[in-house]
């Protein structure tokens, strides 16, 4: 029997909001066989997942996922199956991390000229002193009563043209992919569809993305509708590159991101874990 996968989940490490355990109750619950834990620029919450995963006998591959700035914009690249310890991935997640907590000190400020006082101190609240992004800043503002729910909060003060914008400043795409296999992992271009690139921008990042070694690219997303999962799979095809599948959960209750409830993927792609089954997984380590 085919197994299910889910390539890519978020936990409190980052901006979910179930503990790295809890995620992994949920995805054996869901039946999922094998689960990345990928967190925005942090190991931090795979010890536990592996742990939780043994217990239920969950497959877990080791992830991330990492912020990058490529063309002056925001995207974000998937590693799988990593190696915890690597010290070139971890110093370069320590420093995303340190330039995340100085962003978070500007958003704060910008945030306090808009009359939203103390949003820095909320924000840090709700990231419970573990990594801090735009998300934290949202639930502040929604707990706040400033706006009725996340995305009104994103559309009308964290992206660009509104006052809480600040312009990433993250690894770039080299550096990024070469931590990734620096670890020995697989690095994964995560949901083409969200950043609304024309098709000669994509296909200029997916060259320049092959070149520096990227294997992978998300073709079922839960950012993606089905005709955007058929068009990354046939430019996963015309780019030899092996497709991936992540539902890019973050917290129960959004109905359209389910944890492990993913379409299949197009037969003509080629899977990201066609490997897997030979080269064992890397377990998450501590240390
Ligand atoms: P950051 O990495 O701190 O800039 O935050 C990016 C995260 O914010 C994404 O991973 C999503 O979890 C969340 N996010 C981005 N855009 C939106 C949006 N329009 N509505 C809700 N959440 C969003
Ligand atoms: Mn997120
Ligand atoms: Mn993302
Ligand atoms: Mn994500």
């Amino acid at each position: 029997m085919s197994r299910r996968y889910d390539l890519h989940t978020h936990s409190t490490a980052s901006d979910g909001t179930l503990t790295p355990p809890e995620l992994i109750a949920l995805a054996a619950a869901k039946g999922v066989d094998v689960l990345a834990l990928t967190d925005h620029d942090t190991l931090d919450g795979l010890t536990s997942a592996q742990a939780a995963a043994d217990a239920v006998g969950l497959i877990l591959s080791p992830g991330v996922e990492i912020s990058v700035t490529w063309g002056r914009r925001t995207i974000h690249i998937i590693g799988l199956g990593i190696d915890c310890r690597n010290q070139a991935l971890r110093d370069g997640l320590a420093g995303l991390s340190a330039y995340r907590y100085r962003r978070a000190e500007v958003i704060g400020h910008r945030l306090s000229r808009e009359g939203i006082e103390r949003a820095f101190e909320g924000a840090r609240a709700f990231s419970n002193g573990r990594l801090i992004g735009r998300t934290h800043f949202a639930r502040f503002l929604v707990q706040q009563g400033y706006v009725s729910n996340e995305r009104e909060v994103f559309r009308h003060y964290l992206v660009k043209g509104k006052p809480g914008h600040v312009a990433g400043d993250w690894a770039s795409l080299e550096a990024a992919v070469g931590w990734i296999r620096d670890a020995g992992g697989q690095a994964v271009i995560a949901h083409p569809g969200r950043y609304c690139f024309t098709r000669a921008k994509l296909l200029r990042l997916i060259g320049e993305f092959v070149e520096l070694g990227g294997v992978g690219i998300e073709v079922v997303s839960g950012n993606h509708t089905r005709d955007e999962s058929l068009l990354f799979a046939r430019y996963a095809q015309e780019n030899h590159l092996l497709a991936s599948v992540g539902s890019d959960f973050h917290r129960l209750g959004n109905p359209q991101i389910g944890l492990g409830s993913m379409a299949l993927l197009p037969s003509f792609c080629t899977p990201i874990w066609t490997d897997w089954e030979a080269q064992r997984l890397p377990r998450a380590v501590s240390g």
